[in-house]
């Protein structure tokens, strides 16, 4: 079902996001050297709570992962990329760590991810494979508007990505959100101009490039939900979720 919202219901999504926004800023700013990636979790936990917003994540049992999530953010670290569920771990000084999270307030929900190093980064290729993710977020973001495709948004996105030297995984990339976090469409990290679903104002979409530095092969961790890279290197990954509006579109997830 693709989802088209009213003004109303953009404006309540304008709220949800800037909450999604608020915390991860904040969970940002408290990821430190020894930081435990459950006291991440909980915090996040406590500011839903506060905000009167509710977890798109606690009860989400979709069928790639392992029964319900059970946790309020996605904690993936290094090779972890995608769904990384929090467990007791104290980050260490040049951990790679992606923090992804979905919210609903008011009806609607909102999702964006952000990676950065923790620390001291270890080497020059985390901070150009995570700017290389923002880059082509920022791609796909220039590329929506009223009468664009799908396929024009995913072209965008993974030019860039392949113009930086990764190889985009097809399997998992962004989504129509709505009343709910995940809908149609699927919004490739890949794709060809002028194909696919033709956007509309009111649209909800979360664009989400994320890459591996040398593979597009996935593996997933034991505890079920934690998809890692498959060679063991380090992953960035870069999320908003963005209205179309009559001109263009308006990023929904960005930090006051
Ligand atoms: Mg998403």
């Amino acid at each position: 079902m693709i989802e088209i919202l009213n003004p109303g219901e953009v404006s309540r999504a304008r709220r949800t996001g800037a909450l999604v926004a608020e915390i991860l800023r904040a969970m940002r700013d408290r990821a430190e050297v020894g930081t435990n990636l459950l006291d991440i979790d909980r915090w996040t936990r406590e500011m839903i709570a506060d905000a009167g917003a509710e977890s798109c994540y606690v009860d989400y049992a979709p069928p790639f992962g392992r029964g319900p999530f059970g946790h309020y953010i996605c904690t993936s670290v290094n090779d972890a990329v995608l769904h990384g569920l929090p467990h007791d771990y104290a980050l260490a000084d040049g951990d790679l760590l992606s923090l992804d999270l979905a919210v609903l307030k008011d009806g609607i929900a909102a999702d964006s991810a952000i990676s950065f190093v923790v620390g001291k980064a270890r080497s020059g290729a985390d901070t150009a494979m995570i700017a290389a993710t923002r880059e082509a977020l920022a791609a796909g973001i220039a590329a929506a508007r009223p009468g664009a495709r799908i396929g024009d948004l995913s072209h965008a996105i993974g030019t860039v990505l392949e113009k930086a030297g990764y190889e985009v995984n097809t399997e998992f990339g962004g989504h129509g959100i709505g009343s709910t976090m995940h809908q149609d469409p699927h919004v490739s990290n890949i794709g060809k101009p002028g194909r696919g679903y033709k956007l509309r104002p009111g649209l909800l979409l979360a664009l989400e490039p994320w890459v591996m530095a040398d593979t597009a092969k996935l593996v997933t961790d034991a505890d079920g939900w934690t998809l890692r890279s498959a060679t063991g290197s380090r992953t960035a990954h870069s999320e908003h979720t963005i209205a179309i509006t009559d001109d263009g579109a308006e990023i929904l997830t960005l930090p006051n």
